[in-house]
Formats: structure tokens, sequence, C-alpha cells
């Protein structure tokens, strides 16, 4: 039987927390009559810097509710980085960790799946969104581009997968040893290269409050997934350099034409040529620099060379 704790980022969260609290606990209580979770597992709250009664709403619960443990941070630091400070935080209290949005959106029924996986050996179940209907359809195509986007960038990650997942103790002490600053998780977790299981998740309405993902928070979580595994752009520097050089080259023989049958104005041959030529130099410069930065870039991540599976 494991210890689990959920871990659940909450944003000016007021209007939906006691709900939520209320919707976990009879899933606990019901897991635990099943024997699925032992009866000191947990739900772990982390205030992220809200400026409403969501801290307040934490507190109390904790002393009404035993399996209510709060975090609290000192300022707002973003989805991602709440997640992680929950993960590291409560990987030293439980077995395994599931991490859900305070507005348990996703679906409750797949918390039990993702335990029989971890069970059967599943270090990291991903919660996969099957049917997006509750999602405006804005965000469904955005989301829908941006995984796509990624994916040709050579970014590995779950499509449809956000960041509803379970995660042994042992994959998160692996997670504790990347010490990036630009936290994309969704990239991260599957470097670890542990077993892995999927679950489908069913995505419901927000039951209260609105979305705290506002557009440039989405941008900005976007942006972090392709820069903090990828250096295509950087190469795509060079090889406009070398279009633009081969241009020149055509640009070469047309001159050379020009100047054999005599339909060149003077001055012209010098001028185009130079333009093309000098601008594919300095595009090439540009992006050699550029590939340079990216190993500098990929070092200064210090990620783990490996993760050790085991050793006999
Ligand atoms: N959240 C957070 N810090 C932030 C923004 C959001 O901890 O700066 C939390 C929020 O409280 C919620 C989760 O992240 O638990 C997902 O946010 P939301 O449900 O608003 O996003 P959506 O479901 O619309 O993508
Ligand atoms: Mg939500």
């Amino acid at each position: 039987m494991i210890r689990l704790a959920t871990v659940s980022p909450c944003y000016n969260e007021e209007l939906v927390l006691e709900s939520s609290v209320g919707r976990l606990t009879s899933l606990f209580n019901e897991l635990i009559a099943k024997g699925k979770i032992s009866a000191d597992s947990m739900m772990v709250f982390v205030n992220d810097g809200s400026r409403d009664r969501t801290w307040q709403i934490i507190e109390e619960q904790h002393t009404k509710n035993k399996f209510v443990r709060g975090i609290n941070l000192t300022r707002n630091v973003g989805h991602q980085n709440a997640i992680m400070a929950g993960m590291m935080t409560a990987r030293q209290w439980a077995d395994a960790v599931i991490t859900i949005d305070a507005d348990l959106q996703d679906d409750l029924n797949a918390i039990e799946k993702m335990i029989d996986a971890f069970d059967e050996g599943s270090e990291i179940v991903y919660g996969v969104k099957v049917q997006r209907k509750a999602d405006p359809l804005l965000k469904r195509v955005s989301a829908e581009a941006f995984y796509k986007l990624q994916a040709s960038m050579g970014v590995e990650s779950i499509m449809n997968h956000a960041d509803f997942r379970l995660m042994s103790r042992r994959a998160l002490d692996l997670l504790s040893q990347y010490g990036e600053r630009n936290l994309y998780l969704r990239g991260l977790i599957p470097l670890l290269g542990l077993q892995t299981a999927q679950v489908d998740d069913v995505i419901s309405e927000r039951t209260a409050g609105v979305s705290k993902y506002t557009l440039s928070k989405m941008l900005t979580l976007a942006l972090n997934g392709i820069t903090s595994f990828s250096t295509k752009p950087l190469y795509f520097i060079v090889y406009m350099g070398m279009f633009f050089l081969f241009i020149s080259f055509c640009i070469g023989i047309y001159v050379i034409h020009a100047l054999v049958a005599g339909t060149a104005v003077p001055g012209w041959a010098s001028l185009i040529l130079s333009i093309w030529l000098v601008g594919g130099f300095i595009l090439i410069s540009i992006g050699t620099v550029g590939v340079y930065i990216g190993r500098i870039y990929s070092e200064v991540k210090g990620r783990p060379l490996y993760n050790i599976k085991e050793v006999i």
C-alpha cells in the first residue's frame, strides 16, 4: 500500500479550493477503504503568492482535515516552479506524488489507475487528455499547434499531456538532479528514462473561478518548452547563410552572362554580388557564434549525463 501525496499549485483559488479539498477527501477515503493508499496519505496545496484568501483557506482546512498540508511561497513564481516546490517537499513524505491543478479539471478517476500502474512497476504515469471539449477552442487549437511545433524542433514530450502525472519518489530524486532555472517539466521528465505508463484524462470544466493561465504565461511556457530543449533555431541561421551564399552563386552566373551579353549596367554587377555574398557571410558568422552559445547553454544547464536504473 502506498503513501500518496497529491500536489496542487494554487494561485488565487479562493473560489474553488474548498470544494476541491472536499472532492479529494472523498476520493482519499474511497481509496483508503479499497486498500490502495495508506491512511496517512496527504494532499499538499502550494500557495503560489496568491493575493486573495487562498492561504487562509489552506490553513483553515489544515486544522479541520487531517489530509491537508500547505506550503506557502513568498511570492508568485508561476505554475511550473510551484509544482516543483510541492514535489520536492512532498517527496520526503510520500512514496509517490501526483500533481493535479487545484481546480481539479483533470479526471479524478484517473488517480486510481495511476496508482495501479505504479503498483505494476511504472515510476512515472502520465495523464493524457483524451478529449478537450471543456477547453475553449482557441486553447485547443493553440495547444495542438504548439505540440506539433515542439515535435518538429526535436523536443521529446508526450502529446496532450499537461502536468497531471504520478511520479515515484525515485523519479523525483532523479528529477532533483536537474539544475535548470527555466523549468519545463513536460520536456524534462521524459529525459529521466524510467518506466512510464499513460492513463486517460477526461478534462472537465472549471467549477469556479477563472483560468489563471494568462496568454503571456502560456507564451512564456511555450517558449521555455522549445528554447530549453532545442538549439535548432540557432542552426537555422547557419542554414540561411548557406542559402544566401547559394543565391550569390546563382547571381554570379547571371552577372557573367550579363557581362558577356553586354546587357549589364556599369557598377550593378559588383553591387548585387557583394550584397548577397556579404549577407551570406554575416549570417554564417552569426550562426557560428550562435552554435557555440548553444553549446555553452547546454553546459550551463548542468543536466546529469545519465541516470542509473540499478546496480547489481
Ligand atoms: N497557477 C499557479 N501559479 C500561477 C498560475 C496558475 O500556481 O502563476 C495554478 C492555478 O492555481 C491552477 C493551475 O496552476 O491550480 C492551473 O491553472 P489554471 O487552471 O488557471 O489553468 P488552465 O486550466 O486554464 O490551463
Ligand atoms: Mg484549470
